[in-house]
């Protein structure tokens, strides 16, 4: 369908991915545009929009997705020397991709939690 989001269709195989994990509920993918040398998203195949957009029923699919973090992070060979997982949500955290999603980095030192910029 033409009204669903980049997401959407990577879960539904319309778009090609580099799936690198996949489960009942959810897939994990190399970003496109990494940012570290293990760069992943971890996508529920549910089209939960924001965080905000969440709800009581998606508690197992949320949980669900750091056991994959978990075990993604193991086998990506970054699990001893850390990662780091993040959720944006909406503008100011800085959320492109309007489909729920979490990114797993690591594969060397990621520096401060946030990079700076203006308050406001
Ligand atoms: P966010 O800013 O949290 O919404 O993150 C969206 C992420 O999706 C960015 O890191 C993009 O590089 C990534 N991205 C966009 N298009 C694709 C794609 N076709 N395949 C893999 N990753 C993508």
């Amino acid at each position: 369908m033409a009204d669903q989001c980049l997401f959407c269709r990577i879960v539904q195989r319309e778009i090609p991915a580099t799936l690198v994990a996949e489960t009942e509920d959810c897939v994990a993918f190399r970003d496109i545009s990494p940012q570290a040398p293990v760069h992943v998203l971890i996508v529920p195949n549910k089209p939960i929009p924001t965080v905000n957009d969440v709800s009581d029923e998606d508690e197992r699919t949320l949980g669900h997705m750091f056991i994959v973090a978990r075990d993604l992070a193991k086998k990506e060979g970054i699990a001893e020397n850390g990662f780091r997982l993040i959720i944006n949500c909406n503008k100011h955290g800085g959320q492109v991709v309007y489909h729920l999603h979490m990114h797993l980095l690591g594969g060397h030192a990621l520096g401060p939690m946030l990079s700076g910029g203006a308050h406001g």
